[in-house]
């Protein structure tokens, strides 16, 4: 037996924060995760679920060669296969749809399981441009909306840097559950507290953070819209306007204005299910403290009103005059602060004119629609866990089913989606390949290193779809590309924030800190706008032009069932990593009292919950930490949860957001009612 090492890493889940990690190495096998302080944003503290990575990359659920389908479709009957049977197989298949119905027919189905830029989207996209695939638009599944109401409001420009928010008077954290989705913002919020910060938190749940805070808003969901309309009023009203930066930097205020005063603060207090004086002690305390920080989540994006929702947050620092200060604006995501390279990373000068892309909420339809032309005829899918994670699962399931469809799935673990699959390929994890790791919730620059080797015959996505392009005959110079040469190619080396170095070249402990100007990205400091005026859009032209919402708005939505169904992040998995493992397969559902009473359930029940889409069982949680007409199941977790093949997802529609086609994950409505348990 080798002596254990310690190793460096990042981690790659899909998680705003990208923690560096200390890899305990021993005979070659990952023995232990835990936090390093080479991050100075996460400063060696990990979450929990983390630190089950061992279970995961050398549990039984590990995928470790090349499988082809040997029983009927969805019953997760495999027998192994040769690395090059398993490529044979796709090249005839691909082929075959090719020349049947052109390459629109292949389609990509990746999210975001890994958050490396290689594994996330390099060789791959490459290959599946040159082939000339159907696009996917995968931001509409998250991240997508609220991408869209930032870059049409302030432009692609670095949001505050969060680790400024220490510095705030007054820290508004808006749909965004800290604790489990943002882990590193909590101490920094309580730094803040010390210091004399107020915390408001808006959510329809008693999260721990708003257990904390000062102020706690509930907020029924998708109506944020109204409620920053509704504080942009009372802050006209009082006088709070900066109306000397509206002047100069803000267009579309009076625009804006006009819509915020529309309604009375008691009828947006109504149709917020809120107390009017939460709206007004908001506007006054925001008026008041300066600097004053906005962090949003991902939550209050995934309804029919999410862009608006968002744009009408936006807008209050620039109403307020809250720019310009280090611990002022909105903290809401960093993509925009480091100097990616994206088109060249994914050879998008391969992708043909013309070709179709296709929303990754609607791929279930898709796969059963007969009218689409071509029809999906193949199916690649990797980084993703779709039959838990989209929308209306019951549809996709059916197209997954289709006896006329090959489908592909890459992986690290035998998910639920596995069990659909034609060729099951086994995904290196990412401390089997090296990889540079840009954050969307912070402003670090990571390299990594691989520190154990592939297991089993394990490979990276990089090598995959090298050897993929080889066997399609794509011989130029993009598709011969090392990994360290897609690390250069993900990333402007001569920009002034990489300070010289080239992204291969970095340290895997170093993170680089992105700088501007020597600064901290800072709003109106060290960071302007780039939308067309060079002002905060709030009458936003490129929104307009791509959505026809120049302006944000609330449109009612119609409640087909009496209870909304939220079904936020979990701290035992990262959306579905990780499920598959016994200390992160928990379900239920929360519920209020008073709703529950109405209902005469009782807590630790057994419900039915449905609408028209399906049907799921769960035990109950009666809780008042959410609140009346809500109720509550975590996302991510697997079939093994479930009597009848369904989940939480089979309960959300394929409502479109305002933006981006957006899911609409929290526009979901059902009824409950108590059910009885087989055999219970
Ligand atoms: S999931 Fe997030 S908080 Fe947990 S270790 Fe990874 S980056 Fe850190």
């Amino acid at each position: 037996m080798r002596p254990a090492i310690e190793l460096p890493a990042v981690c790659p889940l899909d998680c705003p924060d990208t923690c560096s990690l200390t890899v305990t190495v021993e005979d070659g096998r990952v023995a232990k995760v835990r936090g390093s302080r080479a991050n100075p944003f996460t400063r060696g503290v990990i979450c929990n679920k983390v630190t089950r990575y061992p279970e995961l990359i050398h549990g039984p659920g590990r995928l470790t060669r090349p499988l082809r389908r040997a029983g009927p479709k969805g019953q997760g009957r495999f027998a192994e296969i040769s690395w090059d049977e398993a490529l044979d197989a796709i090249h005839g298949a691909f082929s075959g749809t090719i020349r049947r119905h052109g390459p629109q027919a292949i389609a990509p189905l990746n999210y975001a399981g890994p958050h490396g830029q290689l594994a996330l989207g390099s060789m791959d996209m490459r290959f599946f441009n040159r082939l000339g695939a159907s696009k996917l638009n995968r931001a509409a599944l998250c991240g997508g909306v609220r991408s869209e109401a930032y870059v049409g409001t302030f432009g692609a420009v670095p949001a505050l840097k969060p680790d400024t928010i220490v510095q705030a008077q007054l820290i508004v954290v808006w749909g965004f559950n800290v604790s489990v989705s943002g882990l590193h913002l909590m101490p920094l919020i309580n730094q803040a507290r010390k210091r004399g910060a107020r915390i408001v938190v808006v959510d329809p749940r008693r999260t721990k953070v708003a257990e904390q805070a000062d102020l706690h808003i509930p907020v029924k969901p998708g109506t944020d819209v109204i409620l920053a309309f509704a504080v942009a009023a009372e802050l006209e009203r009082s006088g709070g306007l900066d109306r000397a930066f509206i002047a100069q930097h803000v267009a579309g205020a009076e625009e804006y204005l006009a819509r915020a005063r529309s309604r009375s603060s008691e009828d947006a207090a109504a149709a917020c299910g809120i107390p009017v004086e939460q709206i007004r002690r908001l506007a006054e305390w925001y008026q008041a403290a300066n600097p004053a920080a906005i962090c949003c989540g991902n939550g209050l994006e995934r309804n029919r009103n999410g862009g608006s929702g968002l744009r009408a947050i936006f807008a209050l620092p620039a109403l307020a005059g809250k720019f310009g200060a280090a611990g002022g604006g909105v903290a809401n995501g960093s993509s925009f602060a480091f100097p990616k390279t994206t088109a060249k990373l994914q050879g998008e000068r391969f992708a043909p004119a013309g070709t179709r892309t296709l929303n990754i909420v609607d791929i279930g339809r898709h796969l059963l629609d007969r009218t689409l032309a071509p029809p999906i005829a193949g199916l690649f899918v990797y980084n993703h866990n779709p039959l838990i994670v989209h929308p209306d699962q019951n549809t996709l399931r059916k197209g997954l089913l289709r006896e006329d469809l090959f489908t592909v799935v890459c992986e690290l673990s035998h998910t639920d989606t596995v069990d659909y699959a034609d060729i099951v390929l086994p995904a290196a994890s990412d401390f089997e390949h090296g990889d540079v790791f840009t954050a969307y919730g912070q402003h670090y620059l990571q390299r990594s290193r691989p520190v154990i080797a592939p297991v089993g015959e394990a490979l990276p996505n990089t090598e995959i779809f090298r050897r993929l392009a080889r066997r399609f005959g794509f011989t130029e110079p993009e598709f011969a590309a090392t990994d360290e040469q897609l690390m250069d190619d993900a990333l402007d080396a001569g920009d002034a924030r990489m300070q010289g170095v080239k992204p291969s070249a970095m340290q895997p402990d170093r993170p680089l800190p992105m700088e501007f100007g020597g600064e901290d990205a800072v709003l109106f400091k060290s960071v302007f706008p780039k939308t067309p005026s060079g002002k905060v859009e709030l009458r936003s032209a490129y929104l307009d032009e791509k959505y026809g919402a120049a302006l944000p708005d609330y449109v009612p939505v119609p409640a087909e069932h009496p209870l909304i169904l939220v079904s936020p992040s979990s701290d035992e998995r990262t959306t579905s990593t990780f499920g598959g493992l016994s200390a992160s397969d928990s379900a239920w559902l929360d519920m209020h009292p008073r709703d529950a009473a109405v209902r005469g359930l009782k807590d630790g029940a057994w419900v039915r919950l449905w609408n028209a889409l399906g049907e799921v069982h769960l035990p109950l949680r009666v809780t008042d930490e959410v609140r009346p007409g809500v109720v509550c199941s975590l996302k991510g977790a697997w079939m093994r949860t479930s009597d009848n093949g369904q989940t939480v997802a089979a309960l959300v529609p394929t409502h479109k957001a305002d933006l981006c086609g957006g899911a609409c994950f929290n526009d979901t409505f059902v009824d409950v009612e108590a059910w009885a348990r087989p055999g219970a």
